[in-house]
C-alpha cells in the first residue's frame, strides 16, 4: 500500500505541498508509517517526545483522567491534575520560580513571559520599561509577540510592519570565531553585548532580556560557554532587568539534567517558558514558571491581564504529570547525559569519514552537527546545495528521522539537530549512527 496514496491535501499548506507518509503507529524510538516502514526517531519529532512514543503509563493515566473530566474552565474550576502538576513542576524550578501558569504550547508560554513581565513593570511604577532584547539567530515562537523575539530572518521578515521591532545581540556561535581568547574570556565577551545593548537602548527602557539557556534549532545546539549565563544574570542585576530563559526545548531532562539552566545554577532566571519535552507530544502543554515576588506584584496590582481557553486543561495536566513520573522514575535526565556522550563520540566519528562536517555540538541529548564546504574557515555549502533540506530527505528514505535548519547568525549554515527520545539505547544509538553514516554517504 503507497502510504502517501491519495488524500484531501486539506491541511497540508505549510512550507511546502509535499505529502508526508501517513503515520500509523509509534513505540519507544520507532515510528511506523502505513506502508510498514519503519523509522527511527532520531529528533523525537521536533524534540518533543522525551519519553518516547506510547509509554502505557502516560496512556493510562490520560485514560484514567478521561473518565474523570476532560475539561474544566479555569475560572470556574481548579483540578487535581493542573494543582498536582503545578506543585510537582515548582519542585523542580530554580529556587522561587514556584508559580506556574499552564498553557497549550511553547509560544504561548513565550508569549506569557514577557506579558507577565510587562504587567510587572506596570504594577511596580516602571511604566517606561517594555523592549524585550534577545538574540540572533534564536527562535521564540510562531506568534506575533514571540516572532518579534524571534532572530531567525526568513521567518520574521514577512511580517516586519506587524510587529513591534525588538533590539537583537548575536548569541555566542563561538565555533566561528578564530581568536586566541579562552572560553571563558569569550563567553564574558559575547555577554557584554547585553551590556552595550541595554546602554544604546536606555537602561531604564529595557524589560527583559530573553534566551535559550541552550540554542534549540536556530543555532544547531549552540552551548554557551560557563562564564557566558552567569555574567548575564549580573548584568540584568545591573539594570534591573528581568531574565526570562525560554527552556521550551531545553526543559524536561533533554541536555542531561532536568533543566538547562541546572548546569549553571548561579544563572537563575526571573521566569522561565516549558513545552515540547514537558508533556512530551502527548498533549498540547506549555507552562510558565515565575518568580513568586513577580506574580505577587501582578495579582496586587489588579491580577494578570492574559489567559487561554485550553490554559490547565485537566487531560493535558494529567499527560503532564504522567510524563514527570516517567522522566522521574526512569532518571531519563542521567539517561540523557549517559547516551549523549555516546551519541556526541560517534558523531565526531563521522567527522573522520565526512570532511564536510565542519563541527559537532551540543548537551546531553541536544546534538546537532553542521555541514560546511570548508571545516577550516567553516565555509557554509552553497545555499543552492539545499543541503539542510536534501540530507533529512535522504535519511528519511533510509528510515532516520533527523531534524535540519540553515540558519546561522549573519552567516547561513546547514546544521542538523540529532536529538532522539531520552529512552534511547546504546544499540540505538549505534543504529541510529549506521543509518546516518549511510545517508551522509548518499549525500556525498
Ligand atoms: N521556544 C523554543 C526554544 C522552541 O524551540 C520552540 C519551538 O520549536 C518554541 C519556543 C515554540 O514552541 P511551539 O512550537 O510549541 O509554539
Amino acid at each position: 500500500m503507497d502510504s502517501t496514496a491519495d488524500r484531501a491535501p486539506s491541511h497540508l499548506f505549510y512550507q511546502t505541498r509535499q505529502r508526508r507518509p501517513l503515520l500509523e503507529r509509534a513505540e519507544g524510538v520507532y515510528m511506523w508509517d502505513a506502508s510498514g516502514k519503519r523509522y527511527l526517531d532520531g529528533s523525537s519529532g521536533a524534540m518533543v517526545v522525551n519519553i518516547g512514543h506510547g509509554n502505557p503509563n502516560v496512556l493510562a493515566a490520560m485514560r484514567a483522567q478521561m473518565d474523570k473530566a476532560t475539561f474544566g474552565y479555569r475560572l470556574h474550576f481548579e483540578t487535581e491534575a493542573a494543582e498536582e502538576l503545578a506543585r510537582r513542576t515548582a519542585l523542580r524550578m530554580p529556587e522561587g520560580l514556584d508559580r506556574i501558569f499552564f498553557v497549550s504550547g511553547g509560544s504561548e508560554a513565550v508569549e506569557s513571559c514577557i506579558k507577565l513581565a510587562r504587567q510587572y513593570a506596570l504594577a511596580t511604577g516602571q511604566e517606561q520599561r517594555w523592549k524585550v532584547i534577545s538574540r540572533f539567530p534564536s527562535y521564540h515562537g510562531s506568534t506575533l509577540g514571540a516572532l518579534a523575539l524571534t532572530g531567525t530572518a526568513t521567518m520574521t521578515q514577512p511580517f516586519a510592519p506587524m510587529m513591534q521591532e525588538m533590539p537583537k545581540i548575536p548569541a555566542p556561535t563561538c565555533y566561528l570565531d578564530r581568536d586566541n581568547f579562552s572560553d571563558e574570556e569569550r563567553g564574558r565577551r559575547y555577554a557584554e553585548l547585553l551590556r552595550e545593548e541595554i546602554l544604546r537602548q536606555g537602561p531604564e527602557s529595557v524589560l527583559a532580556f530573553i534566551v535559550e539557556p541552550v540554542g534549540g534549532a536556530s543555532t544547531g545546539a549552540l552551548v554557551p560557554p560557563d562564564s557566558y549565563l552567569p555574567r548575564i544574570r549580573e548584568i540584568c542585576d545591573e539594570f534591573g532587568i528581568l531574565l526570562i530563559y525560554d527552556e521550551v526545548m531545553t526543559g524536561a531532562g533533554r541536555t542531561g539534567r532536568f533543566l538547562g539552566v541546572d548546569h549553571w545554577p548561579a544563572a537563575r532566571p526571573d521566569i522561565m517558558a516549558l513545552s515540547k519535552g514537558f508533556a512530551a507530544g502527548y498533549a498540547p502543554l506549555g507552562a510558565m514558571a515565575a518568580d513568586g515576588r513577580i506574580v505577587e506584584a501582578v495579582l496586587d496590582a489588579g491580577g494578570f491581564v492574559h489567559g487561554y481557553t485550553y490554559a490547565g486543561n485537566p487531560l493535558a495536566c494529567a499527560a503532564g504529570l504522567a510524563v514527570l513520573d516517567e522522566l522521574e522514575r526512569l532518571d531519563l535526565p542521567a539517561n540523557a547525559a549517559r547516551r549523549g556522550e555516546s551519541l556526541r563520540t560517534a558523531l565526531e566519528g563521522l567527522m573522520d569519514r565526512f570532511p564536510f562536517i565542519g563541527d559537532v555540538r551540543g548537551l546531553g541529548l541536544l546534538q546537532a552537527f553542521e555541514l560546511v564546504s570548508d571545516r577550516d574557515t567553516m565555509e557554509p555549502l552553497p545555499k543552492e546545495l539545499n543541503a539542510h533540506a536534501r540530507l533529512v530527505d535522504i535519511a528519511f528514505d533510509k528510515g532516520l528521522i533527523i531534524y535540519s535548519r540553515r540558519t546561522r547568525g549573519g552567516h547561513k549554515g546547514d546544521h542538523f539537530m540529532v536529538c532522539p527520545p531520552l529512552i534511547v539505547e546504546e544499540a540505538q544509538i549505534d543504529e541510529l549512527i549506521g543509518l546516518l553514516g549511510d545517508s551522509l554517504e548518499a549525500f556525498a
